[in-house]
Parts: structure tokens; C-alpha cells; sequence
């Protein structure tokens, strides 16, 4: 059993009615999308993207971290290790994130029988906003370097003809953009209520959000007041 944190709804009630929000944005945004004749890949049991590295704020984490159970958490504090490994060793941002992709490996919050988010009401604001405009198999990790160069020079004539794209890559560029105001929300929620505001890795955040310990001391942050320095810290054992 962890020293799980008491709830924090000052910094999680803005997010969630932000999640909301964009939810309600999102929707009517896909609605004109497809009544234009667009089409989005995405589905129930789709999980190809749920491999990439995923940055949150400390906000959306504490809604991760209260939507799982020991077990889980314990697999998700597996998988932080692992990404805080790649970190320090990664020579470079492209290897980290192919690393993180074929080596680090799927979120642990995927169901694999289904292949669905197992705690989708709480997943973060990247797995809310990524949409694809072609197939699963273009977000797929390895299909990039299986392309020939012939199969490349398509796939950006098929991205640059296709609505919704910023013309470089098939996610869909809009439903990015929409979804800005919950950094917001959660950029503004964490200073007001801590004094500082802590973004990094989704999985370690999370392991970190679990922390009563740890979320002690981000509160005593604002006690302390600015310039003060919270002391080095190492991920709880779960
Ligand atoms: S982004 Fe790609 S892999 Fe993820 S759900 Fe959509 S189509 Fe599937
Ligand atoms: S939180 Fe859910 S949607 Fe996001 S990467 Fe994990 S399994 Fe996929």
C-alpha cells in the first residue's frame, strides 16, 4: 500500500471541467469534419499510439494517480523506472523517443485483451487530443523506417492533400490546438495553489501524484515561499 495523497480538487477541478470542455469542443469540431467528408482513424481497440512518450502536467496526474488501483499503480512505478532509465542514457531526443517506443513499450494502463484505455475517463490531454486523419498503421512505431523512399514521397503527398493535417504528419492539427486551454487550466491552477507548477513525464508524474510524501512536500513549496528549493527526489517504492 502507498501513502496515498488526500485530494487535491483545487488543482483538479479546473482540469476536469477543461477535459470537459474539450470534449464538448472536440466533438463538434469531428461533427464538421466528417459532414465535410472528413474521416478520422481512431477507435475502440486502436492502441498503436499508446507507445509514445507522454508529457503532462502534475495536475492531470493526480487524476491518473486517484483512477488506480495498487496493482496498476505498481505497474505504472515499473514503467517510470524504465522511462527514467532511457532518459539518462538516451545519447539524443530522436533515440529517446524511438527507445521509449520499441524498448520502454506500451503504457501499462492499456487493456491488452481489448486494446482499450482502461482508465479512459482519466487519461491525460495528449490521449484525448490525438487523432489520425490515415490509418493506424502510419502511427504505428517501426512503419516509418519500413517505407521505401517511393512509399514516403506518397505519404506526404496524401498528408499534404489531406484537411486537418499541418501538411508534415497525419494527426489531425486542429483537435491539437483545441485543446491548449487545459494546459492552461492546469498551468494557472498548479501556480495559484502550490507556487510553482511541475510538468514532465506521464508516467513518472503519476507515480509521483501517488506520493502522500511527495505531495507534502510540493505543498509545502508555497510555505516556503520563492527561491526556496524542494529537496532532490527519487521515486517511491511502490
Ligand atoms: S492515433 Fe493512430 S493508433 Fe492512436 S487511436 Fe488514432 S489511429 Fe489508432
Ligand atoms: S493512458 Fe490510456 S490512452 Fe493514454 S497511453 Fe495509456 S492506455 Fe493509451
Amino acid at each position: 500500500m502507498t501513502d496515498l495523497p488526500p485530494p487535491s480538487p483545487a488543482v483538479t477541478g479546473p482540469v476536469e471541467a477543461a477535459y470537459d470542455r474539450y470534449a464538448q469542443a472536440a466533438g463538434q469540431w469531428l461533427d464538421r469534419y466528417a459532414q465535410q467528408g472528413g474521416r478520422v482513424y481512431c477507435g475502440a481497440g486502436c492502441f498503436a499510439c499508446c507507445n509514445m512518450p507522454i508529457r503532462v502536467s502534475l495536475a492531470e496526474a493526480l487524476i491518473t494517480a486517484s483512477a488506480l488501483d495498487d496493482d496498476l499503480r505498481a505497474r505504472v512505478g515499473a514503467h517510470a523506472r524504465r522511462v527514467i532509465e532511457n532518459a539518462r542514457t538516451a545519447p539524443d531526443d530522436d533515440t529517446y523517443v524511438e527507445r521509449h517506443r520499441t524498448e520502454v513499450g506500451y503504457c501499462p494502463i492499456l487493456n491488452p485483451v481489448t486494446g482499450g484505455c482502461s482508465r479512459y475517463a482519466a487519461r491525460p490531454t495528449r490521449c484525448r487530443d490525438t487523432f489520425s486523419a490515415l490509418p493506424a498503421l502510419y502511427c504505428a512505431a517501426d512503419t516509418w523506417e519500413q517505407l521505401s523512399p517511393a512509399e514516403r514521397r506518397a505519404y506526404h503527398r496524401e498528408v499534404a492533400r489531406t484537411p486537418g493535417t499541418d501538411g508534415e504528419l497525419h494527426y489531425i492539427a486542429p483537435l491539437e490546438y483545441l485543446s491548449e486551454p487545459v494546459w492552461e487550466e492546469a498551468a494557472a491552477a498548479m501556480s495559484e495553489q502550490w507556487g510553482l507548477q511541475i510538468w514532465g513525464d506521464f508516467w513518472v508524474l503519476t507515480t509521483l501524484a501517488a506520493s502522500g510524501d511527495f505531495m507534502a512536500q510540493v505543498k509545502l513549496r508555497r510555505a516556503k515561499g520563492p527561491g526556496k528549493r524542494l529537496r532532490p527526489w527519487a521515486l517511491p517504492t511502490l
